[in-house]
């Protein structure tokens, strides 16, 4: 029996991101969402050529292939979940590290902007999603992506992700996406986070 793919250990406790994701809503997304996501992925691969494999692996390999459509979908979120709880932090926001700081200024015209475009790829996803800041080759990019696709399909590095998906702040904000969105990137982007994902 290879390993199975895990749930890593939220990297801070439920309460911690209060008030701007409740415990309520972080309890749920951890604890129900996304293991449901890892569950069903090793359900998924059981005695199939994937178990076993790197989860990156396993995305990369049934990305774009209707009949596996499902395995695909599971993969993602396992590893957009993994992602993104890192892309947290109490006391987040304000400015990222100066080298990042200097990337941004160069490729976006200073942080407002930044903020100001993840702000719109986050508010105008339609339906479910994730809005991203990401590197290509090195430039920083903004994108947003529908459901669970993410950078990596792309040949895109993910660096930041924020999630867009209703059971990431329906608890909290109902359908103010907006102000779940602006509160997010004010109060919790772990800008240090992209720094070392972008290794400067
Ligand atoms: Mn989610």
């Amino acid at each position: 029996m290879s390993a199975p793919i895990t749930q890593p250990p939220l990297p801070y406790p439920d309460n911690a991101l209060d008030p701007v994701i409740s415990a309520n809503t972080l309890g749920f997304h951890y604890g129900k969402h996304h293991k449901a996501y890892v569950d069903n992925l090793n359900k998924l691969i059981a005695g199939t050529p994937l178990e076993g494999q790197p989860l990156e692996k396993i995305i990369l390999e049934v990305a774009g292939k209707a009949d596996k459509a499902p395995v695909f979908n599971n993969a993602a979120q396992v590893w957009n979940h993994t992602f993104y709880w890192n892309c947290l932090k109490k006391g987040g926001g304000g400015t990222p590290p100066a080298a990042l700081g200097k990337l941004v200024e160069r490729d976006f015209g200073g942080l407002d902007n930044l903020k100001k475009e993840l702000a719109t790829a986050a508010t105008s996803q339609f339906g479910s999603g994730w809005a991203w800041l990401a590197s290509d080759n090195g430039k920083l990019v903004v994108l947003k992506t529908a459901n669970a696709d993410l950078p990596m399909t792309k040949g895109l590095k993910a660096l930041l992700t924020i999630d867009v998906w209703e059971h990431a702040y329906y608890l909290d904000y109902q359908n103010r996406r907006p102000d779940h969105v602006n509160a997010v990137i004010e109060k919790l982007l772990n800008w240090q986070f992209a720094a070392d994902n972008l290794g400067v």
